[in-house]
C-alpha cells in the first residue's frame, strides 16, 4: 500500500497543474493514468496540433504544453503510475483507499490518501475494442491491444490485425519485413487506410506481392477451442456486401487507437450530472468530503471545458485540500515572486534582497 497526502487521478494538463499547486502548498502526491505517459487529451488526441489560448504561450503544441508542465512540476517529485486505471475508491477510517488495475502485465497499485483529486477529463483513455463475446478472456494470450512478441514457431503464425490507421499499417509492414514466418490479414471496415504516403505505398506493394490480405469488414464473432484455457481459432467477418467470411487465425491484434471511457468513475458514489462530477466551484469539492474534482470531468454553472479553466480549478482545489489537511497552517496568500517558503519548495535560489 502506498501512503500519500494526495492521489491525483489523471495526468492530463489539469492533473499536472494540480501537482504544481499541491506542491507549492507542501503537499506531495502520486499520479495515476491509464495512458503510458502524461498529457491526457493533449498527448493522446492532438500532440502535434497548436494551442493558442494558454496564457503566456502564444502558441504551443499539445506535446509541447505537456513537456513544459512536466518541467514545471519537476521540483515536487510526484510519483507517476502510468498504464494503471483507478477502479475503486473506498473510505476506511477517514482515509481514502484506491485500487488500481494495471493495463499491462504488472500488478496494479493500491494507495491510501487523505485527499483525492479526480482530473479524469473525458474519461480514462483505453484501447478501442470491438464488442465481441469472449474477447476479454483472450487478452494477453491470443488477443492483443499492442504489438505482442511473437511465439517462436516453425509454422507461420496466422495474425489478423484490426485497424485502419498508421499504427495498424506500420505493424503489418513490420510483420512482413520481420524474421518470423507469418500469414498476415489486415482487417478494417473499409478498404481505405489513413497512414503516411510511404507506409501506404509499401502496403500496396505487399498486397500486390500477396504478402498481406486486406479484408474490408467488421469482426462479428470469435471462434475458440471451447476448452479451458480458451484459444482463438478464427473470426467471422461481416463484409460491406453483407457476406460473412470465416477467417482462421491464431492471433488478433487490435490497433484501433484510444478512446475515453468514463468507466469506474461513475460507480464511486459521487454526485453526477450529465456524466460530469458536480463540484462547488469555490473549492472544487465533490459531494464527498476529501474528494475534489477538476478539469473537463466537472460541472458547475458556467463551466467551460478549457485548459485555462482547469488550471484555475486545480488552484481552488489545492487550497481547499490544504485547509483540510493542515487546518492550523492557514496563513496569508504567498507569492512565488517573494515567498522564501514557496521558492524553497520550488528549489530555486531566492535573490538576497527578497523577503
Ligand atoms: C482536438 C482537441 C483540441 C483542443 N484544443 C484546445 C485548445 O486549443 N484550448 C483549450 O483550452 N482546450 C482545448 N481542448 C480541450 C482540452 O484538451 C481539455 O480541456 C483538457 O485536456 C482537459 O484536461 P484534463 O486534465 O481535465 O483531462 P484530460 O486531458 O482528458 O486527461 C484526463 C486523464 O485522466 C485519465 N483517467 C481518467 N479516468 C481515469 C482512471 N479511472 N484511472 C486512471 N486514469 C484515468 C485519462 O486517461 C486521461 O489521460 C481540445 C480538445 C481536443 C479534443
Amino acid at each position: 500500500m502506498i501512503h500519500s497526502d494526495a492521489v491525483v487521478i489523471g495526468a492530463g494538463p489539469v492533473g499536472l497543474w494540480t501537482v504544481f499547486e499541491l506542491g507549492l502548498l507542501g503537499i506531495s502526491c502520486h499520479v495515476v493514468d491509464t495512458l503510458s505517459g502524461p498529457g491526457g487529451q493533449c498527448a493522446a488526441l492532438y500532440a502535434d496540433k497548436p494551442i493558442y489560448d494558454i496564457p503566456g504561450l502564444p502558441v504551443v503544441s499539445g506535446q509541447g504544453l505537456t513537456q513544459a508542465l512536466m518541467r514545471q512540476i519537476e521540483p515536487f517529485q510526484a510519483q507517476f503510475h502510468f498504464g494503471q486505471q483507478i477502479e475503486e475508491v473506498t473510505q476506511v477510517d477517514n482515509v481514502w483507499h484506491l485500487r488500481a488495475k494495471s493495463l499491462g502485465n504488472s500488478a496494479g497499485c493500491a494507495f491510501a490518501a487523505r485527499t483525492v483529486f479526480i482530473a479524469g477529463g473525458v474519461g480514462a483513455f483505453v484501447p478501442k475494442a470491438p464488442a465481441l463475446d469472449g474477447l476479454h478472456a483472450l487478452v494477453g494470450t491470443d488477443v492483443w491491444f499492442e504489438p505482442p512478441s511473437l511465439p517462436v514457431h516453425t509454422a507461420p503464425v496466422r495474425i489478423c490485425v484490426l485497424g485502419g490507421e498508421e499504427d495498424a499499417v506500420q505493424y503489418v509492414l513490420a510483420l512482413i519485413e520481420g524474421q518470423q514466418p507469418v500469414q498476415v490479414n489486415l482487417l478494417h471496415r473499409r478498404d481505405v487506410f489513413k497512414a503516411s504516403p510511404p507506409a501506404l505505398q509499401k502496403l500496396e506493394s505487399a498486397r500486390a506481392a500477396g504478402k498481406v490480405r486486406v479484408i474490408a469488414g467488421q469482426p462479428l464473432r470469435l471462434h475458440t477451442t471451447g476448452q479451458s484455457p480458451q484459444r482463438l481459432t478464427g473470426i467471422d467477418i461481416d463484409t460491406p456486401a453483407d457476406d460473412v467470411i470465416a477467417l482462421e487465425t491464431d492471433m488478433l491484434v487490435i490497433l484501433q487507437g484510444l478512446g475515453p471511457k468514463l468507466g469506474p468513475l461513475s460507480r464511486w458514489g459521487l454526485q453526477m450530472a450529465r456524466k460530469q462530477l458536480v463540484v462547488d466551484p469555490s473549492t472544487c469539492a465533490t459531494s464527498v468530503h476529501g474528494i475534489f474534482a477538476v478539469g473537463d470531468i466537472v460541472d458547475y454553472p458556467g463551466k467551460k471545458k478549457l485548459i485555462v479553466s482547469g488550471f484555475h480549478e486545480a488552484t481552488q482545489a489545492a487550497f481547499a485540500a490544504a485547509a483540510q489537511l493542515r487546518p492550523d497552517e492557514a496563513g496569508p496568500l504567498q507569492y512565488t515572486t517573494s515567498s522564501k517558503l514557496l521558492q524553497q519548495r520550488l528549489g530555486v535560489q531566492a535573490p538576497a534582497s527578497d523577503t
